[in-house]
């Protein structure tokens, strides 16, 4: 192993790093791919990477119209559990559950992934009757959930009010443990590292502006950097998914809104574990730095502007006073938006398309993040057989038209 001493450090520091390896190339793209892959957020990358090493598919461009995870997998509040309510959602994220487990090994990159608990807190009767319903469904599944009084909620979790005397009091909670958080820009990096690793084109700063379609099947895109050939494409692009759907002459059931966050100052470690309230209607965890990361719902409005507002900042934050007043002094530092994909049943889609060659995996919503190497390895799978992987199979876009809708609007909450 390499020793840096202090003098190198601060040397490196003023040398701008020289000698430093790149993390991944930035090739210009060829003028032809076996699968270009449009979006360059967590599941796009993590799809390239699973092509190339699962399926021996290297010929794959990545392009991504801004910088790698500067979508919603960089705007995240990184919340990774498994406990949704049907059969086919607990398979799908089960299985990136599993994979989330051995990611750092598996791309030799530190994800920080951390099974530090995920608490949902019930406020009503209503909400305690639907943990009860979702506890018994999970277990079916081999999800393994608590049920928590206030008091084991309390002692779990410290710094939380559960006085009776406040505006929701705490009735319960729902626990797993084994969810979590990792980092987010991190998971972008270590797929594009391992992804390039692999022999993957990670194009940065390129927009597919159109798609080119003859007797039925797709021939390549449009590009602000040319035209690319491609015998398969598959458009990985969250909130803009229906501008690239209609692009190709589709139309998806999917609507954009954006979803707000925030980050406070920089704390010592208080709060070890992510909690979740509906009623109260906060979301929130500390980071690795300190800084408490605070998630709303989505704004009632469709836009594609990832801007922050002060009515959510102000909302935020009484909510978050509400259930842990420890935090009334704390100043917010940033806040910002993300565009989010949702279809009407709250659940993904992951799937081939009328035109031949043309995929989408989209409609991940306010809960995608969690999904994404599950996301990836079975995206990957869909595109290289031109056949769903059977834990995609459910998520398909004719299931708008035969009505086996996967309805995960309770399981999907304030938002996640
Ligand atoms: C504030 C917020 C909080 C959230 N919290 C959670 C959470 O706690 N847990 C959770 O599981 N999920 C959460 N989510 C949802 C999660 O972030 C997303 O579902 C997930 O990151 C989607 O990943 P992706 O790779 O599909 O999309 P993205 O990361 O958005 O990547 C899509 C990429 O496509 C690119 N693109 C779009 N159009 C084009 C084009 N024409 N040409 C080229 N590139 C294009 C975009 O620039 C973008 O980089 C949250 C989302 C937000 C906004």
């Amino acid at each position: 192993m390499q020793k840096y001493s202090i003098f190198s450090l601060i040397r490196n520091a003023i040398d701008y790093h020289t000698g430093w390896e790149r993390a991944w190339r930035s090739p210009q793209p060829q003028p032809e791919y076996d699968v270009v892959i449009v979006g360059g957020g967590g599941h796009g990358l993590a799809a390239a990477y699973y092509l190339a090493k699962e399926h021996g598919i290297t010929r794959v461009a990545v392009l991504e119209r801004g910088w790698i995870g500067g979508g919603n997998t960089g705007r995240n509040t990184t919340i990774i559990r498994a406990n949704y309510l049907q059969d086919e959602s607990t398979a799908l994220y089960g299985h990136a559950l599993k994979l989330w487990d051995g990611l750092s090994q598996e791309l030799n990159y530190n994800v920080m992934y951390s099974r530090r608990g995920v608490l949902t807190l019930a406020h009503t009767e209503h909400e305690l009757k639907e943990f009860s319903r979702r506890h018994h469904a999970n277990r079916l599944n081999g999800v393994a959930l608590e049920f928590l009084t206030p008091a084991q909620c309390q002692a779990f979790c410290p710094i939380l009010n559960i006085s009776p005397a406040s505006r929701y009091p705490v009735l319960g909670g729902s626990l797993q443990r084994e969810a979590g958080t990792a980092r987010h820009d991190a998971v972008a990096w270590g797929y594009a590292r391992a992804a390039d690793a692999r022999g993957v084109d990670i194009v940065q700063n390129c927009e597919v502006t159109g798609f080119r379609i003859a007797n039925g099947r797709i021939e390549g895109v449009e590009t602000s950097l040319g035209y690319i050939r491609a015998r398969k494409v598959a458009c990985v692009a969250a909130g803009h998914s229906s501008v690239l759907a209609a692009m190709a002459g589709l139309r998806l059931p999917i609507e954009s809104h954006p979803l707000q966050a925030l980050v406070s100052e920089p704390v010592k470690p208080v709060l070890h574990t992510v909690t979740m309230s509906n009623a109260v209607h906060v979301y929130v965890s500390q980071s690795d730095k300190g800084e408490l990361v605070v998630g709303a719902g989505i704004d009632a409005f469709n836009s594609y502007a990832q801007r922050g507002a002060l009515r959510i900042i102000e909302e935020q934050a009484a909510a978050l006073v509400e259930l842990y007043p420890i935090f009334s002094r704390l100043r917010m530092m940033r806040s910002w938006a993300g565009i989010v994909d949702i279809c009407p049943d709250a659940s993904p889609l992951i799937t081939k398309t009328p035109v031949g060659g043309l995929y989408f995996n989209c409609g991940w919503g306010t809960g995608g993040f969690k999904a994404t190497p599950g996301s990836g390895h079975v995206f990957a799978h869909t595109i290289a057989e031109d056949e769903p992987h059977p834990i995609a199979a459910p998520f398909r876009l004719d299931r708008f038209a035969s009505g086996a809708l996967i309805d995960e609007n309770l399981a999907a909450a304030v938002a996640h």
